[in-house]
């Protein structure tokens, strides 16, 4: 039994100590209460003899109520003390509440939060996994053991189902011409072979099925079902043979959905696309992320809570790699404007196969390295490992030529 010693409680310090104490039972207690025997004693804003360590309380239960605070506190923020010399309830809070993406910040074209703005940029960098370091160094001096399962888990977006199958023939001849156009002859003849009875290069899904199974990966498929669109280019949704191929290809396997761009327009959209996908699944679907990562605090975790999500896979980067709410970890998404905990649940991701290669511009070679670094890092610090590649990208392929030994590094080290 751990007991914090505070005069304060609020939903706000009961999440941060629910999760950077996760397995372990602790209770809120009082200033002059009865500390019940045999508790490990941490103070949180007052002094005692039978405290193990002591953290400073800032004005933590109060500043989030106005944004203005809010910024004062991240100013506060910006240094980060050695361990014991900072709220670190207060910290812990602010990177699991995703406080940054609430301030008046500066979005891409997409509309989403940007890396660039999240206080750890002023720490030790996106890479480092605090909540992390910080459980660790709090179990420690507590005296306590780490008893947590790490999980390593594979998840891929399915934006494209396949290349070239299941399109009408006149797609096939306009994507030919348009192929030639634009000179990519890999994909004029990798066409003609599909057309032919070859096998479509996005259809990788028994490939990395096997793949995760031998190196004992978990492993999610999110799938885009939606009205084609700029940004949502897949299968069409008349496709009746490609859809029933996919999801027989999907079988036995976990797998979500995708929710589009468009869609956070028109909501009747998401609700279209969900519907669609539990049919083909005959169960609710519980598992979602994003595509593009397109999410905005409260709205986007909100609308997923409504159609009875329970799990949103979007949070990490979409343009570079590192730790969002600087954690590797699972946690519930706490509603910073209710004030409230929610039942969703964030499961971050380190880094995305199209952040290393198109945004962060790494050669293979470059990303295998950067991976490599990643993984050893979070093993150290035990946390979980977990990524998100493309059905499309994991096949050495065309722009993809290379990159499966990238991904080779990402299952096995
Ligand atoms: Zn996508």
């Amino acid at each position: 039994m751990i007991a914090i010693l505070s005069n304060i409680d609020t939903p706000r310090l009961r999440h941060a100590l629910g999760f950077l104490l996760e397995g372990f039972s602790f209770d809120l207690v009082a200033e002059n209460a009865h500390i019940p025997p045999g508790a490990k004693v941490i103070g949180y804003g007052l002094e005692s003899n039978d405290a193990l360590v002591h953290f400073p309380c800032l004005d933590f239960p109060w500043w989030l109520d106005e944004r203005r605070e809010m910024i004062n506190y991240r100013n506060a923020l910006t240094a980060l003390p050695a361990f014991g010399e900072f709220d670190l309830f207060g910290y812990a809070f602010y990177l699991l509440a995703r406080c940054d993406e609430y301030l008046p910040n500066a979005h891409d074209a997409h509309g989403r939060f940007l890396s660039v703005d999240c206080i750890q940029n002023q720490w030790s960098g996106l890479g480092v996994a605090y909540l992390e370091e910080w459980r660790g160094e709090l179990l420690a001096v507590l005296g306590l053991t780490e008893a947590r399962q790490v999980q390593q888990q594979l998840t891929v977006d399915i934006d494209s189902p396949f290349a070239f199958q299941y399109k009408s023939p006149l797609k096939q001849i306009a994507g030919l011409i348009r192929d030639v156009m634009r000179f990519k002859w890999d994909w004029v003849s990798r066409r003609i072979q599909v057309i032919w009875g070859g096998d479509d290069p996005y259809n990788t899904y028994s490939w990395i099925r096997n793949r995760c199974s031998e190196v004992q990966f978990d492993l999610i498929y999110f799938v885009l079902c939606a009205k084609r669109g700029k940004w949502d280019r897949g299968m069409e949704l008349d496709q009746e043979s490609g859809w029933r191929t996919l999801f027989s290809l999907l079988h036995d396997s976990d797998w979500g959905w995708h929710p589009s761009v468009e869609g956070h327009q028109n909501e009747s959209l998401f609700c279209d696309e969900l519907e669609r996908l539990k049919s083909a699944k005959g169960e609710k679907i519980v598992s979602a992320r994003f595509h593009y990562l397109k999410q905005s605090m409260p709205d986007s975790p909100r609308k997923l809570l409504a159609m009875g999500i329970e799990k949103d896979f979007s949070m990490g980067f979409p343009d570079t790699v590192g730790y969002r709410a600087g954690t590797s970890r699972p946690f519930f998404w706490f509603d910073w404007e209710k004030g409230c905990v929610t039942n969703l649940v964030l499961v971050p991701f380190w880094g995305m196969d199209v952040a290393l290669k198109n945004y962060m511009q790494l050669n293979p070679e470059q990303a295998v390295v950067q991976i490599k670094e990643a993984r050893k890092y979070i093993e150290g610090c035990k946390g979980d490992w977990r990524m998100i590649w493309h059905n499309e990208s994991v096949n050495d392929w065309s722009e993809w030529k290379g990159w499966r030994k990238v991904f080779e590094k990402f299952l096995k080290q």
